[in-house]
Order: C-alpha cells, then structure tokens, then sequence
C-alpha cells in the first residue's frame, strides 16, 4: 500500500513550496488509494518556532489536504513528532554500531573548528577526516574512560551505482569522496536529519518520498544508511524548484509567501491549490482557464508528467485563478452564504457605524444587496477584499468628500442639473436599471441642451467621488435608487 510523508521542520511557517510538496504527496496519496502522512522533523531544537508545527497541520485541513496520520490524528506508526521518537533513535544507532556501519567520534569542536578554518584557508571544501574511524581499541577505552563527548557518525562508502529518481531518471551517484562522515547522533542524544529521516521513513512504512530537490544531495547518504541497516529503501523523486517570475529564489523568509498571509488576504485554498499546480507539470489535460477541485486534481494527477525544470511562479496567475474560485462560489448556495458572511465581517470591521444609518447597514448587509454587488463586480475583483477598496467605498457609504475640481464645464448650474436628475428618479415608476438610467439622462440633456457623457460624468463624480469607474447607469442600478438618490442628496443639498 501506497504511504508517502510531508515531513517539515518546524522552522516557520507554511509557505507555497512546502504547500506544493504536502499536495503532490497528498495527491499521489489518494490516487493510489494509499495514506498522507504529517512528520514534524523537530530534530535541530535551536530552530524551533513556538506553534509552527500546530500551525502547519491546520493549513494543510484549510486548504483541504489533511494528513491521514499526524500529531493531531495519531496514527498506527506515531509518534508524529522527531522530539518524541528519541529512544527508537537510540535503539537504532546501537545497530549500526554493533554491525560496524558506524562509529563513535570523539573529536573536540575545537579540532573540527580548526579543521574547517584550515581547508577554508586552503580554498577547500570543509570536510571531516574520519580520524576516529581509525582509532584503535586502546585509543577508544582511553576516551571513555576520560569521559570524552563524543557523537556518533556514519561509515560513507564510495558507491558509484547510479541513482533512481522518479523524477528526474537516472542520476551520477557523486557521494563520499568529497565528504567526510556525516553525525547521525549529536552530544545531546538527537539525531541528525538523515538519520531521523531514514529511520522513520522505514518504521512509518514510506513507500514513495516527493521532496523538494534541495534535498536530492541527501539521497545518497540516505541509500547507503538503508543498505547499512539491510532495508529496503523507498522510491524517491524530487520535485522542481520554484523560483520567482524574475527567476530569484523564493524565500521561505518573505512573509508574502506564507500561506497563512494569503489566506488573511481572502484568497481561496482551492485557487492557492490551482495556482501551485499550474506550473511545473504532473496533470494531464491540464487548462488554465478551469479551476480544478482537489478530487479533479487527484483524477488528473499523474506523477510522470512532472518536469524537471525548474519553474516560475506568476503570481497573475493567482489573481485568475482567485476570480474563477469567486465565480464558482458565487453559483454555490452555500459557499456563496459562507462568502456572504465573510464579507459581512470586512464591511463591518472596515466601515464604523458611525458612517452608517442603521437603515443604511440593514439594507447595505443584506443578502439581496451583497449579492447583487457580488455578481456585478466579480469581473471587475479577484479576492472579497478587493471590495474594501477605496474606489468601492461608495458602494457601501456615501462618500466622505467629493472632488471639487474635474467637474465638466457646463453652461448652468451643476446643482440644476443634478436636481433634476433627483427629480425624474424620484418620480419615475420605471425601474431602476441602467437602461432607464440612461434614457433619463439623455432627457435631461435634451433640456439643457448638455452632452450625455458630461452629465454621466458629474453624476459619477457626485455618486462615488471617482473621476473615473464602472458605467455610471451600473453604478447606480447596483446601489438601488433609493441608496443612488441619497447619494446624490448627500451631493447637491
Ligand atoms: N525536514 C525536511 C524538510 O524540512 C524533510 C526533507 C525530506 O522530505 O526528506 O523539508
């Protein structure tokens, strides 16, 4: 059975390349019928952050890929976190010990500091000499009866047989030569990365490791830890690196790519989803125009069609895929009452009562109303907080200033002619669509013998307060007229 592992270090906080490895191994997952995994790999306790690891497994059941095994679930294989596996860490390093695939290294942080400064000097890459690989059964009693520190590392063979990846085919196996013994246990009883991880890979029963390709210089290590403890290992792909549009490397630093700032922002976890997917392959029939549900994801997902290259993230591309999710909820009675009471909470967070009526409120925040502004403005935005804009303020208040210079020149008055726009609306029967709108605008600029885009100009402007925007006949008819003659009240009294 097909069980493949999200495995991060609690180092921060989720961001798009970590979300892009925990989907892929979800959907590899769930294509197979097989389980997701969460392992918090907490082994380096000086770069712990407080509530990263809680933080990561809820933004993985936000954007609808939750692990099937985790901290939080439990699991058959737990437990979930490195910190909490230290005495099955113990147990296993005692094997290698006992076959002679590993040894203990006694070596001072002074020598190892003298070490690496001297090949730094020497413009050569810092390596560890194996000298306790070498010591003799007197030289070893000699330090533990002293009560040397010591760690524990890894005997690395020349092995030179090609790699396997899933990914990437066939790869030089280009290890040890150049490096010296990794540590696999330190001082303090933790063990290093590869170790926990090939450990755990092997007791949680990993089949398939997709991992970032930063780590593809692990795997060699990795093989020979397998073959020393006589494991199988998994199969093992690394999926491309992710740059930004101007191909620089995208920082987990940068707080704009957390997934949690996206989602404070009103996007969607299933356009974040779309958005992570479209670049870099692995879907078949893939099309950019169509927003694809996690199942669809999963239905099209197909491992071999993930390119090596690496790729760039546009983030235009989210905006799209963010207006399609939009769209899509919008024709969904309960996700669009989900959306409803989203935006409810920005209006009112963002617009005090003290601009608003209670009237006003009631009939801004309702369904009718927010729906029907939705579904005009759904072209025009790509996420709901779009709405708080300043240029859609109007559409929620009436404006606090209006512009007192751009008006368009007219023979009268400007106050006239928007009197009298107030009067054919208030009096008029017809109903309030821009249609209507329209043909009295044109009425009144038969009567004052003015051109209709100037009137629509200074109606725009006493509206909303923008010298530029949407038509203003879809402006009004949006606010309703009893909201439109009050705005333009508020203008001309
Ligand atoms: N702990 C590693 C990370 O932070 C895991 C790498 C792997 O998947 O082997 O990504």
């Amino acid at each position: 059975d097909v069980r493949v592992r999200f495995a991060p270090s609690p180092t921060g906080y989720l961001h798009l390349g970590g979300l892009r490895t925990a989907l892929y191994n979800f959907l590899f997952a769930k294509a197979n019928n097989g389980k997701f995994i969460l392992r918090i790999e907490d082994t380096d306790q000086s770069r712990l952050v407080p509530q990263a690891s809680e933080r990561l497994e809820e933004m993985l059941v936000w954007a609808k890929i939750p692990p099937d095994e985790s901290p939080e679930v439990g699991g058959p294989v737990g437990p979930y976190m490195q910190s909490q596996r230290l005495p099955l860490y113990q147990e296993y390093v005692k094997k290698l010990l006992e076959n002679g695939t590993a040894y203990k290294c006694y070596c001072s942080s002074r020598r190892l500091n003298w070490l690496r400064n001297d090949a730094i000097r020497r413009n050569e890459v810092p390596r560890y000499d194996n000298r306790c690989r070498h010591l003799s059964q007197n030289q070893i009693k000699e330090q533990e009866l002293k009560g040397t520190e010591s760690c524990i590392r890894f005997k690395l063979g020349a092995v030179k047989e090609p790699i396997e990846d899933l990914i990437y085919g066939s790869l030089a196996n280009t290890v040890a030569e150049q490096e010296g013994d990794p540590v696999i246990m330190k001082a303090d009883g933790f063990p290093t990365y590869h170790f926990a991880n090939v450990v755990d890979d092997h007791l949680m029963g990993i089949t398939h490791v997709l991992r970032g390709v930063e780590w593809q210089v692990s795997t060699p290590k990795h093989l020979q830890l397998y073959r020393a403890f006589g494991w199988n290992p998994p199969v093992i792909g690394h999926l491309p690196l992710i740059l930004n549009r101007d191909g620089s490397k995208l920082s987990k630093r940068q707080g704009d790519v957390h997934i949690e700032h996206y989602r404070a922002q009103g996007y969607a976890a299933e356009a974040i989803l779309n958005f992570v997917t479209d670049i870099g392959g692995g879907f078949e029939g893939r099309d950019s125009r169509h927003l694809l549900s996690v199942e669809e994801l999963i239905e099209k997902f197909d491992v071999s069609r993930i390119t090596k290259n690496s790729c760039r993230l546009d983030m235009e591309k989210l905006y799209h895929y963010n207006q399609l999710s939009l769209h899509k909820c919008l024709e969904d009675p309960s996700e669009l009452k989900v959306l409803l009471a989203q935006l409810r909470d920005l209006l009112r967070k963002t617009y005090s009562e003290r601009l608003w009526s209670s009237t006003a409120q009631e009939r801004v925040l309702s369904t009718d109303y927010l729906t029907q502004v939705l579904e005009w403005s759904k072209v025009r935005i790509t996420c709901l907080q779009d709405l708080l804009h300043p240029d859609f303020s109007y559409v929620w208040v009436v404006p606090d200033q209006l512009p007192v210079s751009g008006l368009p020149a007219m023979p009268c008055s400007h106050v006239t002619v928007l009197r009298r726009v107030e009067d054919l609306i208030a009096s008029s029967t017809d109903s309030f669509t821009k249609e209507n709108i329209a043909r009295l605008v044109k009425n009144v600029g038969k009567e004052y013998k003015l051109k209709t885009p100037a009137i629509m100009k200074l109606m725009r402007m006493s509206v909303s307060g923008l010298t530029e925007g949407p038509p203003v006949g879809e402006m009004l008819a949006v606010l309703g007229k009893e909201a439109a003659l009050e705005r333009i009240r508020h203008a001309v009294w």
